[in-house]
């Protein structure tokens, strides 16, 4: 990939969903670009299509029409394995509501995606450790995840989102669990990493408060996107215009 491209490229993309005697259009003709290191928020009310936005980055989901690049590959060229392998050592995945196995400890938790890839024991016990250790956790990777706090919950999840060395992190509402606290050090806890590793991340929110310090917003409603902090604003129009154009 050469360094200019986009590590995620969404293209024109739509999704519909038909319900029983419609059909409901979650996504309309979205575009976006996304660079290897960013740290972008999607924000938007209930129901202005977040989740389906990162389904879809995440290949967990496919547009109805328009396309998804991730590193170059364009997704719907790839057959479900080739959709596996993409999803399993590109991607990294933090949930609203934590989705630990509960009979785990934080450190088996942590190792699983690596036991899934065939990582030797020798490899899988350091970077267990180290991504214990980028969260905070070191001291509770033998707790099982009812012994440990909401905060630190989520914190044994993004350490098992990241042991892969993904290239990419997706976390759709990964505060919406937390207390105002905990949900503003997790923000910040994955800004760190953001920086400190180079990881993309892409997590959405519909609280405005988390959202002082993410340098790019990319603001959805109705399924479409009305704002795009992006510092390089070439490719779109400010904010202010586009909400002018939408209201005119
Ligand atoms: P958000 O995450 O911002 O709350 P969603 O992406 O979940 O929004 O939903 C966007 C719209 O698409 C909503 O109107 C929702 O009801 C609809 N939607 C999402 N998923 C489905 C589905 N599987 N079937 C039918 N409608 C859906
Ligand atoms: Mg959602």
């Amino acid at each position: 990939m050469a360094p200019t491209d986009s590590l995620v490229r969404v293209d024109q993309v739509t999704r519909k969903f038909s319900l029983d005697h419609s059909a409901v259009t979650a996504l309309d003709k979205i575009s976006l670009q996304i660079h290897a290191g960013e740290f972008l928020a999607i924000s938007g009310p209930s129901g202005s299509g977040k989740s389906t936005l990162l389904n879809l980055i995440g290949c967990i989901d496919k547009p109805t029409s328009g396309r998804i690049l991730i590193a170059g590959t364009d997704t719907s060229h790839l057959n479900p394995s080739q959709t596996s392998t993409l999803r399993r050592e590109k991607i990294g995945f933090v949930f609203q509501t934590f989705n630990l196995i509960p009979v785990f400890t934080a450190a088996e938790n942590v190792e699983y995606p690596l036991l899934v890839q065939g990582v030797s024991a020798n490899e899988r016990r350091k970077r267990v450790a180290e991504a214990l250790e980028s969260v905070g956790l070191s001291s509770r990777a033998q707790q099982r995840p009812d012994l440990l706090s909401g905060g630190e919950r989520q914190r044994v999840a993004v350490a098992r989102a990241i042991v892969h060395r993904p290239s990419l992190v997706l976390a759709d509402e990964p505060t919406a669990n937390l207390d105002t606290l905990n949900a503003t050090h997790l923000i910040d806890l994955m800004r760190d990493l953001n920086r400190a590793l180079g990881l993309t991340f892409i997590f959405s929110t519909h609280d405005q408060r988390l959202l002082e310090h993410t340098p790019r917003i990319a603001r959805l409603t109705d399924g479409r996107i009305v704002g795009d902090s992006h510092p390089d604003q070439s490719k779109g129009a400010p904010y202010e215009q586009v909400l002018a154009a939408c209201i005119s």
